[in-house]
Formats: C-alpha cells, sequence, structure tokens
C-alpha cells in the first residue's frame, strides 16, 4: 500500500504529493486525512506531512520510496470532503495545497482545561472555636483571616483566597493538614455557549416571514430528498433582501429548525463583530445545547475541540465569523451567512477565499441549502439574483419599531451660518433632546483616526512612519501611532523640519469626537468604541454590554458600531461625515458608503419609540447618499450596475488583483515587469482584446514594514481566463529566478484597494 502525503512545508516548489510506502504495521490505522511522520529529503529529516491519497500502485519507482515512519498520536482523520475543499480553495484563489489544508483543517491544539479550586470549612462548633483561639494564641495571622472569612460563608474560590485575602499556598497546605479545610477541586471544561436558565422561544412568525420561510423549506425538502439536481442554483442558493429588523434571523431559526428536523446540521456565519451575547442567546434559547459557537477570542485548543464536538455529532449548529465554514460536520444540510455583504466574508490573508463562494461549493458538494441574508445585499449577489443565479426573497416590514427619519445635513451650508463645530445645528438639537429624555444616540464616523494626522501650518510637513508609506496619527496619549506596523513616537511640539511651533493633528478621529461631546454636553455620558479601545480581549463586548446597560448616553464609534446590534433605547445615530468612505478610490465606495449609511440608519428607532437619523455631508447629491435616506436598495442598485457595466467592473467582470512584495525595491522593479510583460504577451498570443490590463503601480499603501508593494490589475468578463493567467503565471515564478525575493498574491474580485 502507498500513500501520497503533502509535507508540511509551505514552499510553492514542494506543493506536491509526495509517494511513501505504507509499513504492513500501519496499513490498518493509516488513513485519508492521517498526520503522518516521514523522513524527507537527503538528510531522511523527520517531518509532518498529510495523508491526501491511498492506493495500491504507484508511479514512483518504489525501490527509491521510503516508509512512513508514524502516525500522529492524536489519530487525526479528516474526510476527504475536506481535502477536496482546500483542493478547491487552491485552484480559486491560489495558494499552495499545504496553506489550503491548513485554512480548511485546524491542528490538534492542546487544550488547558482549567481546574476550579475552592476552600471549604472543614470544621465546627467547638472544635472550630479552639482552632480560632489556637490561632490567637499563635499570632497565626494569615489563617485567622481566612478562617474568619469562611466562618460566614463556609466555602470560597481559591482565587478570591489566594488574590482578595491574600492567604499564600503554603498557609493552605498547613491548614489543609491541620484537617481545618479541605480544598475541592473540579475541572471545568469550557463551553463557550451557556445555555442554563433561559426561558422558551415563543416568536411565531409574520405572514411575509412565513412566506419566505415556506419557500425556502420547500426548496430544502428538494434538496433532501434529491429532486433539486446539484446545479440548481435557484433551487439552492437563496438570498433574503430584508430591511433592518424585518425578522431575518426570525426567518433563519425557522430553517434551522427544518434542517435539524430532517437530521441535518448547520452552520451560521455572522460577521465576528455582531457575534455578540444578544445574537447567540437568541439561538441558544431556541435550541439549546445544540447549539455551538467559535469566535476569535477562543483559543486554538479551545476551536478545535468545539470542531471535535461537531465532528462526534455532539452539537448540531455552529455559530461563528468565517472560519467556521469549516466545521466538520457529517451530515450538513444547511449553511446561512447573515450580513452577506459583509467585508470580513473575505479573508485577507492568503488563501483570499471568498466564504460565499466557498459555501457554495461547499453547498453543492455536500448536498445542502445556502442561504444568505442582507438588508443591504452585495451588488455581487443581488446581481446573481437578478440573473437568476440565486432565488430572491424579501422582507420590507418591521416587526417591532418604524423606520427612522432620516435628516441630510449639507456641512458646507453649517459652515456658511458659522458653526466651525463637527455636529450640525440639528444634531446639536437632536442630541440634547436626547439628553433630556434619556435616550441614547450613537454617533458613527467612516474610520478610526481618519485625517488624525499631524502637519506643520507652516511649511506643511505631513508626519510619517519612517516605515510604511503612511501618515502617523495622533492619539490622545501624546503619541503618534503608525497604524500599520505599531511604530509610536512622542508627538512633537517643534516641526522637525522648519522648527515652527505650529504643528498640530487634523480631522476628527473616534478621539476628537469624543472630546468634542464631552466639551459640549459636559453632563453626558460617553463611551468610545474603536480599535484602541477594543483591542483587549473582550473589550467590545464590555464597551456594548455597557451602553446595553445604559451605562452611557452615548456611544462614539468607527463602522464597528454599525453592524447587527439591538439597541431598543437607541433613538438617535448621527454620521458625521458621511463622504469619508466616498474619496476611496476604489470601484466599490458608493457601495460600501451606502452600505453603512443605511445599516447606520437601520440602528435608530429599532424599540418602541421613534427614531432620527441625521446625515452629515459635503456632497448631499451623491447618489449613495441620496438613496440611503429613503433606504432605497432597488434605485441604489439600478444606478450602481450601470456604473459598473460601464466599467467593466465586478460583479459584471471579473477582476484580479496581483499584489507582488519585496524588501528590494529594485528586484521588486525588475519582477514587476517580468509579469506584466508576460500578461501582455499572453493577451496578444490568445487574442484576448477584452482583457484589461492596469498597471504595474504603486499599491495604494507603497510601502508597509519596509516591504514595497506593487499591484497589477487585471479584468475579464470571464473568470477563467484570469485563473489561466494565474496559473501560467505561478509556473514562471517558480522557475524564474527574477522572482527569488519576491512575494507575490492573488486575489480574486479585490474588494478595497491595495
Ligand atoms: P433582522 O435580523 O432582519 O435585523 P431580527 O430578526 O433581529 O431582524 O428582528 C428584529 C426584532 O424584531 C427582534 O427583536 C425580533 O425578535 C423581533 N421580531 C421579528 N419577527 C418577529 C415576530 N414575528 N414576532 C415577534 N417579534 C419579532
Ligand atoms: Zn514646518
Ligand atoms: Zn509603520
Amino acid at each position: 500500500m502507498f500513500a501520497n502525503i503533502i509535507i508540511d512545508i509551505s514552499h510553492e516548489k514542494l506543493d506536491r504529493p509526495f509517494g511513501y510506502i505504507i509499513p504492513r504495521r500501519l496499513e490498518d490505522v493509516i488513513c485519508v486525512g492521517s498526520f503522518v511522520k516521514v523522513p524527507f529529503g537527503k538528510g531522511n529529516r523527520e517531518i509532518s506531512g498529510f495523508v491526501i491519497e491511498i492506493t495500491d500502485e504507484t508511479d514512483y519507482p518504489v525501490e527509491k520510496m521510503k516508509e512512513i515512519m508514524s502516525v500522529s498520536k492524536n489519530k487525526e482523520v479528516v474526510t476527504s470532503r475536506l481535502i477536496e475543499l482546500a483542493y478547491f480553495i487552491k485552484t480559486e484563489y491560489g495558494s499552495t495545497m499545504n496553506r489550503a489544508l491548513k485554512t480548511v483543517i485546524p491542528v490538534k491544539q492542546k487544550v488547558k482545561h482549567i481546574e476550579k479550586q475552592t476552600i471549604v470549612l472543614n470544621i465546627s462548633g467547638d472544635e472550630l472555636t479552639d482552632t480560632v483561639a489556637a490561632y490567637n494564641k499563635k499570632r497565626a495571622k494569615a489563617k485567622l483571616r481566612l478562617i474568619n472569612e469562611l466562618k460566614e460563608v463556609n466555602k470560597i474560590p481559591k482565587d478570591v483566597v489566594v488574590d482578595k485575602l491574600n492567604i499564600t499556598n503554603s498557609t493552605l497546605k498547613s491548614m489543609k493538614e491541620e484537617g481545618v479545610i479541605v480544598i475541592e477541586s473540579e475541572t471545568k471544561y469550557r463551553n463557550p455557549v451557556n445555555v442554563q436558565a433561559q426561558d422558551e422561544y415563543d416568536i411565531v412568525l409574520n405572514d411575509e416571514q412565513n412566506k419566505v420561510a415556506s419557500e425556502i423549506k420547500q426548496a430544502m425538502e428538494g434538496i433532501y430528498s434529491g429532486t433539486v439536481l446539484k446545479d440548481d442554483s435557484l433551487n439552492r442558493i437563496h438570498l433574503i433582501h430584508g430591511i433592518t429588523g424585518s425578522g431575518k434571523t426570525e426567518v433563519y431559526m425557522e430553517l434551522i429548525e427544518c434542517a435539524v428536523e430532517n437530521g441535518k446540521e448547520v452552520i451560521v456565519l455572522i460577521p465576528e463583530i455582531a457575534l455578540t451575547y444578544q445574537t447567540v442567546k437568541r439561538f441558544t434559547r431556541k435550541f439549546k445545547d445544540k447549539v455551538s459557537i467559535i469566535n476569535s477570542k477562543l483559543s486554538k485548543g479551545e476551536r478545535y475541540d468545539q470542531f471535535e464536538r461537531a465532528k462526534k455529532g455532539e452539537v448540531s449548529i455552529m455559530i461563528g465569523p468565517r472560519s467556521a465554514l469549516f466545521t466538520p460536520f457529517n451530515n450538513l444540510g444547511l449553511i446561512i451567512i447573515d450580513e452577506e455583504h459583509e467585508g470580513s466574508y473575505k479573508s485577507d490573508s492568503v488563501p483570499k477565499y471568498n466564504a460565499i463562494e466557498v459555501a457554495a461549493h461547499i453547498a453543492e458538494t455536500t448536498n445542502s441549502a445556502l442561504v444568505l441574508g442582507s438588508a443591504t445585499p452585495s451588488l455581487d449577489s443581488y446581481y446573481k439574483a437578478k440573473r437568476g443565479e440565486y432565488r430572491l426573497h424579501t422582507l420590507t416590514k418591521r416587526e417591532k419599531g418604524n423606520l427612522a427619519d432620516v435628516h441630510v445635513v449639507d456641512l458646507r451650508d453649517e459652515l456658511h451660518a458659522g458653526n466651525k463645530s463637527i455636529f450640525s445645528f440639528k444634531l446639536q438639537k437632536l442630541i440634547q433632546e436626547r439628553l433630556e429624555r434619556k435616550e441614547q444616540t450613537m454617533l458613527f464616523i467612516n474610520r478610526r483616526g481618519y485625517a488624525g494626522f499631524v502637519s506643520c501650518r507652516e511649511c506643511g510637513v505631513v508626519m510619517k512612519c519612517p516605515h510604511c508609506d503612511v501618515s502617523l496619527k495622533a492619539h490622545n496619549n501624546g503619541k503618534l501611532i503608525c497604524h500599520y506596523c505599531g511604530y509610536e513616537v512622542p508627538t512633537p511640539r517643534l516641526c522637525p523640519k522648519c522648527g515652527s511651533k505650529y504643528i498640530a493633528g487634523f480631522g476628527t478621529g473616534t478621539q476628537k469626537v469624543e472630546m468634542s461631546i464631552k466639551k459640549m454636553f459636559p453632563t453626558a455620558r460617553v463611551l468610545r468604541m474603536d480599535l484602541d479601545t477594543t483591542s483587549k480581549k473582550g473589550g467590545h463586548e464590555e464597551i456594548l454590554s455597557a451602553f446595553a446597560n445604559g451605562d452611557a448616553d452615548i456611544l462614539v464609534g468607527t463602522q464597528m458600531i454599525v453592524k447587527g446590534h439591538d439597541f431598543p433605547n437607541v433613538t438617535l445615530v448621527g454620521v458625521l461625515a458621511a463622504d469619508m468612505s466616498l474619496y476611496a478610490s476604489d470601484y466599490s465606495a458608493a457601495e460600501r458608503t451606502f452600505q453603512l449609511l443605511t445599516q447606520a440608519a437601520g440602528r435608530a428607532g429599532r424599540g418602541s419609540k421613534k427614531g432620527d437619523v441625521v446625515i452629515q455631508t459635503y456632497t448631499p447629491d451623491n447618489y449613495s447618499i441620496v438613496y440611503s435616506k429613503d433606504q432605497d436598495y432597488e434605485s441604489f442598485y439600478r444606478e450602481e450596475i450601470a456604473y459598473r457595466k460601464l466599467m467593466l467592473y465586478p460583479p459584471v467582470a471579473r477582476m484580479t488583483a496581483i499584489l507582488m512584495t519585496s524588501k528590494n525595491i529594485d528586484k521588486l522593479d525588475c519582477a514587476v515587469g517580468v509579469a506584466s510583460e508576460y500578461i501582455k504577451s499572453f493577451k496578444e498570443r490568445n487574442n484576448q482584446k477584452m482583457l484589461a490590463i492596469i498597471g504595474p503601480a504603486d499599491a495604494g499603501i507603497a510601502r508597509i514594514n519596509d516591504v514595497y508593494r506593487k499591484v497589477i490589475y487585471l479584468k475579464h468578463l470571464d473568470n477563467s481566463v484570469l485563473i489561466q493567467i494565474k496559473d501560467n503565471l505561478e509556473k514562471l515564478i517558480e522557475t524564474d529566478g527574477r522572482f527569488d525575493d519576491i512575494n507575490v498574491s492573488f486575489d480574486f474580485t479585490p474588494q478595497g484597494n491595495y
């Protein structure tokens, strides 16, 4: 017996299977998916590998073949389905097989199970009185302190005893030996979902929701019974376009129930940021301990544990961000992707896969249904729905609360009227009203520290990071920080170039908004939520729950605060500078602006009280602002898709970004030239007139952490041509020495700019 093995080295040149002999003694334990140890290379270095195929014949010369040494103890076995999936990701998105496998299959990690210890008083009555007296006599202060506490409560967690009462371990040991206390311990396996003591779920779908749910359920029954064919994407893939608060989540639950009743398992993708306690609780109330979650706060080991539980069938519903897609269920029947327009569904590291495309592939290979939902579907998904590739469903009504009144304020008029603050008169008035009525306000700016850069008003010099081509951002702690590499310096008092003292920060970062609010409304309690305040573990959940509890009147934040949260007491949302994302110079700027504004507007008036939204802008006539005012997705779509058609942008055409990076600028220039010449000759040879080549050019940020970055964009109506170019280029890169110190990555349908 022979095994084809992928070697655990992320190196393009080794990214092919190597044949090994399976020794007799291992024949019964090795299967596809096993992690094995093999001798590799001239020195027979021991290295781990991954079995992707087992055969009785081999093309390799048997006498030269080596034997597998051992199988990893953890007996990790994955189904061939996940290997096929890794292969799909490798070919679609350009990565090594090894990397793709690692993305799809988590490697076993040791989980530290926390041991929870409790100190319990072991004596009573006279014995207790005598012991206290004895300790008094001996002046055993620490022991007295503990026994006096224990007299009242009988048992205290050990960490409290150690941290709060300052009792040392040796004191505890001695008291234990005296028989005064016992130390109880239980191993606490961390279950991320707490399902205790929750009331029953009793929501009944309204007519509109019911219609959508039954249509999709009917398609699901067809899929499960085999009447829906593999390539029938119209019955397999469903897009729910429902305004914010229309009850998409309630429809999802109905569908999950249907899948579970059919003995199927379910994956629910939710953007990380919206994976809050509130959301998870809605699912656990209905499905109890069938639900598990993964999120980035779980350690690798904990994540692995959750995947194991899924594989063993202990849970049947997995909720998580995009990586939850790789949950190794045996009987998958439904994948739901909530807020499907979210950028986080595209991986930002290699392989740069698109979770929706991968989900569609998984749905096809596992015979599952795929349901996408959003209040502002991505142009891509809506385009597919319009073309009959997905089935479109709509939800138009809110069950609770009403849509907010949206006011668009022209900031140019404010300036003419003498208002120099960052809050328009309208917004100031509405904030004041909210404070008086004890209702809550959310203020939102487009990007963290946007334009928070520092420059000299005398000579115009801008403070830049010495390692990256970006300006440093001023922070309240008196430092300038690079948001790309973390470099920091104290804010200079004098201009380093001309010595002028007129060096100052500009623009409206979250911190500045927070300070302005405090100045204008001194009694308001303000919380700020941005990358700075949420970077510590649990940070953003803490802020959100404090806000939900009414601990603050105003929440200031970046786009983080816009997503999927449900705060019934928020009746005012202010968007301070709506245009900022419009200035980003990529083709999807208008789409993202429309999404952000519409989602932001959806945050107001979720409860019974009426909501207001103030959008401050310099370009009130821009169509993304005009249509978001009325939450008019359909009109926005029509205008935007016309522009994409005209310009041959996605989703009409496909686009690939080839990003090439290196520390050596000369080598990079050379390699970029070679690649671009190659693509031009490909175009000519194959008479590909419709292939558009843009660049090579510096990437939007031309240098990060001393690594230079250049980019070439390709556009074509037919994705297979782009994949062909990628495949050919990869071969060239592998063999041509001019690419030796160059890192090349491919990004299909890039969303932002490089
Ligand atoms: P979406 O996911 O579309 O933003 P949600 O599912 O979060 O909407 O629903 C918004 C609110 O309305 C939630 O509090 C939800 O419980 C409530 N809701 C939705 N549908 C119903 C219904 N049929 N009956 C009662 N409450 C509902
Ligand atoms: Zn200067
Ligand atoms: Zn930097």
